[in-house]
C-alpha cells in the first residue's frame, strides 16, 4: 500500500523584514481564515473561503508577522505612532521587488472576477 501525502500548497513567499515568509494554501484551518506562525515562517490560508477574502487574510497574517517581527519598538509608542509604524512597514513589504509576485496576488488577484 503506498500512501501519497499531499504536496504543500505554497504559491508565493514574502519577505517581512528579515524573514522569508511562505504562503501555503491548505484545505481547513477549522472556522479561521488563516494563520501565521512565526516559529515556522508559514502563513496558511485555508482555501475554504472566496479568492478575495484569501488575499485580504493573507495582508492580515502579514501584518500579524510584521508586529511579530517588531514588537519591541512597537510597545512604547503612541497609539497613532504605531499606526504610522505599521503602515510604512506593510508599504515596505507590498513594494519589496522581492515581494512582487505577492503583491501582485493581493492587490490583483490571480482571476478575471
Ligand atoms: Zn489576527
Amino acid at each position: 500500500m503506498v500512501i501519497v501525502m499531499p504536496k504543500p500548497d505554497i504559491r508565493f513567499h514574502v519577505w517581512v523584514g528579515a524573514f522569508q515568509y511562505s504562503i501555503q494554501f491548505v484545505a481547513d484551518l477549522k472556522k479561521r481564515y488563516g494563520e501565521a506562525d512565526k516559529d515556522k515562517l508559514l502563513i496558511r490560508i485555508t482555501k475554504k473561503c472566496a479568492e478575495p477574502i484569501q488575499r485580504s487574510t493573507a495582508l492580515h497574517e502579514i501584518i500579524h508577522a510584521y508586529i511579530h517581527a517588531h514588537n519591541h519598538d512597537l510597545k512604547e509608542v503612541t497609539k497613532e505612532e504605531k499606526f504610522v509604524r505599521i503602515a510604512e512597514g506593510l508599504f515596505h513589504i507590498l513594494a519589496d521587488p522581492r515581494n512582487t509576485e505577492f503583491t501582485q496576488w493581493v492587490i490583483h488577484g490571480t482571476s478575471e472576477g
